[in-house]
C-alpha cells in the first residue's frame, strides 16, 4: 500500500513554527515509505482568509525542503464535492437543513450556559417535518445543514499514539457540515479529501482530538476506509502555552528573517517530539527521512527552546563554506548598511575576511548586524566602564594606549606581524596580556567583545586602527 499523507493549513495567517514541524513529520513518515506527500489549503472559511498567506506557506516549507507531490489542492475550487456529498447525507437522513437564526444560536447557547449544560445546538431542526423543510424552503430561509449524530452509544476512535479513545455518543455534537454560504466546514471538507486523495495516515495537531469522533462517525456513514490518526502533540512556549509571539520568534517567517538555517530548524524541530536514541543530536533531510518512524512521536506536548535551536543554528553556521557562508550572510550586512545590495569587489573581499573571525561566535545570521558594527563604523562614544572593567586603571589603560600607537605605526598590521610586536610590547612594559589587549579591544570595537585581536585589528587596518586610538584617547 502506498503512504500517502498531506499538510493542510489554513491560509489565516503566517506558517506557525508547529505547523512547519508537522508538515515535516508528514512529509518524512511518506519520504520515508516511498509515499506521497500533498499540501492541501483549507481555504473555506472566507472570513479568516489572509491574502498571500498561501505563498507565505509554500515558501516556508520550501525554505524548509519540504515540496509536494502533485499539484496543491485547493478546497475551495471542490465546493461541488462537498456539496454532492452532503446531499447524498441528507438523502440518506444522516444529515438534516437547520433553518436557525443566528440569534436563535446565540439564546440557545446563552440558556445552556446559565444551565450548566454542554455547549451545542439543541437539534431544534433535526425533526422537523417535510412540510416543515420545505416552507422554510420555499420562504428562502437561509440554512446550514448538520450531521445527525447517534444520540446513544458509543464512538471508538484510535490514534497510532495514544490508542483506543472512546466517546460517548451522547456528548456529542450535531455539529455544521455545510455552512449557509454554501461553503464546507473544515469537518466535512476534510473527510471528504482525505478519501478522494488516498490518504493514509492523517497528521494533525492535537486540538483535533476532540472532533475524532463525529470524523469517525462520518468515514462510516460514506462508507469510508478509515485513515490513521496520528495527532501531534502542541509546541509550547516556556510559559506551558502554545508558542507565541510572547515567546519570540513563532512563525516561519520570523525565524527565516532572524536568520535560522533550514538545516537547523529541520534538525531541531525533528527532535521536538521525535528522537531516534538517546544519543544521535545532528540530522540532515537525507538520514532523517531513512530513519524517521512516526510511531515514534511523542505524545506529550514539547517545549520549544530557542537557546537548543542557537545551538543547532550556530553548528550549522560553522559548517557553511566560505562561498555558502558569504552567500547567506551578504543580506545582513546590506540590511544593516555596511555594504550597500551590490557590493564592491574590494567590499566582498573585507567581508569574506571578516566571516571565519566570526562563524564559531555568533548563533544566528541576523547576529551580524550587532557584532559586525564595528568593522564598518568606528565607535562614536566610549563607555569609560568598558576601560576599567575587572578592577583596571583608568589612567593606566590610557597609558598603554599611549605607549601602543608607535608600535602599531611601526608594524605591517599582517596578523603574525601585530602578534609578534604586540607581544615584545607587553614582556617590554611588563604587563599582563589583558591589561593590554582589552583598552586595546575597547578603542577598536568599542566594546569589550571582538573576534580575536590581532586578526580583528588586520582586518580594520593600520590607518583605522590608529584613528580609533587616538580617537578613543582624546575622549577618555
Ligand atoms: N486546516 C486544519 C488546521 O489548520 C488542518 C487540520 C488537519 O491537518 O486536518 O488546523
Amino acid at each position: 500500500m502506498e503512504i500517502r499523507t498531506r499538510f493542510a493549513p489554513s491560509p489565516t495567517g503566517h506558517l506557525h513554527i508547529g505547523g512547519l514541524r508537522s508538515a515535516l513529520f508528514s512529509y518524512l513518515w511518506a519520504k520515508h515509505n516511498n509515499g506521497k506527500f500533498f499540501l492541501r489549503i483549507e481555504d473555506t472559511d472566507r472570513s479568516r482568509y489572509v491574502e498571500g498567506a498561501v505563498e507565505g506557506i509554500k515558501k516556508s516549507l520550501l525554505w524548509a525542503g519540504i515540496s509536494w507531490d502533485e499539484d496543491i489542492i485547493f478546497q475551495s475550487e471542490r465546493l461541488d464535492l462537498y456539496q454532492k456529498a452532503a446531499n447524498k447525507l441528507l438523502e440518506e437522513e444522516k444529515a438534516y437543513r437547520c433553518f436557525c437564526s443566528e440569534s436563535r444560536l446565540e439564546r440557545v447557547r446563552k440558556l445552556r450556559e446559565q444551565n450548566k449544560l454542554p455547549s451545542g445546538y439543541d437539534r431544534k431542526c433535526r425533526n422537523l417535518t417535510k412540510e416543515e423543510i420545505d416552507e422554510h424552503i420555499a420562504n428562502g430561509d437561509p440554512y446550514v445543514i448538520r450531521l445527525k449524530v447517534p444520540l446513544e452509544g458509543e464512538t471508538i476512535c484510535n490514534d497510532l499514539l495514544r490508542g483506543e479513545i472512546r466517546f460517548d455518543n451522547s456528548t456529542l455534537e450535531d455539529i455544521v457540515l455545510i455552512k449557509s454560504d454554501g461553503f464546507p466546514t473544515y469537518h466535512m471538507a476534510h473527510v471528504i479529501d482525505d478519501n478522494d486523495m488516498k490518504i493514509t495516515h492523517v497528521t494533525r495537531g492535537e486540538e483535533w482530538i476532540s472532533s475524532m469522533p463525529v470524523h469517525v462517525i462520518l468515514f462510516n456513514m460514506f462508507g469510508f476506509d478509515l485513515p490513521v490518526y496520528v495527532h501531534l502533540p502542541v509546541v509550547l512556549g516556556e510559559s506551558g502555552k502554545k508558542l507565541s509571539k510572547r515567546d519570540g520568534a513563532s512563525s516561519v517567517a520570523e525565524f527565516i528573517e532572524a536568520g535560522y538555517l533550514p538545516e537547523a530548524i529541520i534538525n531541531y524541530l525533528a527532535l521536538l517530539g521525535w528522537s531516534y536514541d538517546d544519543q544521535t543530536q545532528i540530522f540532515d533531510m537525507k538520514k532523517l527521512i531513512e530513519l524517521f518512524d512516526i510511531s515514534k512521536v511523542s505524545k506529550a506536548s514539547a517545549v520549544f527552546s530557542y537557546e537548543k535551536l542557537d545551538w543547532y543554528n550556530g553548528y550549522y553556521i560553522r559548517n557553511l563554506s566560505l562561498e555558502k557562508f558569504y552567500e547567506k550572510a551578504l543580506p545582513y550586512f546590506i540590511k544593516a548598511n555596511y555594504v550597500n545590495e551590490s557590493p564592491t569587489p574590494q567590499e566582498e573581499q573585507y567581508i569574506k575576511k571578516i566571516l571565519p573571525q566570526i562563524q564559531d561566535r555568533i548563533f544566528k545570521l541576523s547576529d551580524i548586524i550587532s557584532y559586525c558594527k564595528f568593522f564598518f563604523k568606528s565607535p562614536e562614544n566610549y563607555n569609560k566602564e568598558d576601560f576599567i572593567d575587572k578592577g583596571r586603571d583608568l589612567q593606566r589603560s590610557k597609558e598603554i594606549l599611549e605607549k601602543v600607537l608607535p608600535v602599531l605605526e611601526n608594524s605591517e598590521f599582517s596578523e603574525k606581524d601585530l602578534e609578534e610586536n604586540l607581544r615584545i610590547f607587553i614582556e617590554k612594559e611588563n604587563l599582563k596580556v589583558k591589561d593590554c589587549f582589552m583598552p586595546i579591544r575597547v578603542a577598536i570595537c568599542g566594546s569589550r567583545f571582538s573576534p580575536g585581536l590581532f586578526e580583528t585589528l588586520s582586518i580594520i587596518g593600520k590607518d583605522e586602527t590608529i584613528k580609533r586610538i587616538k580617537n578613543a584617547l582624546s575622549q577618555l
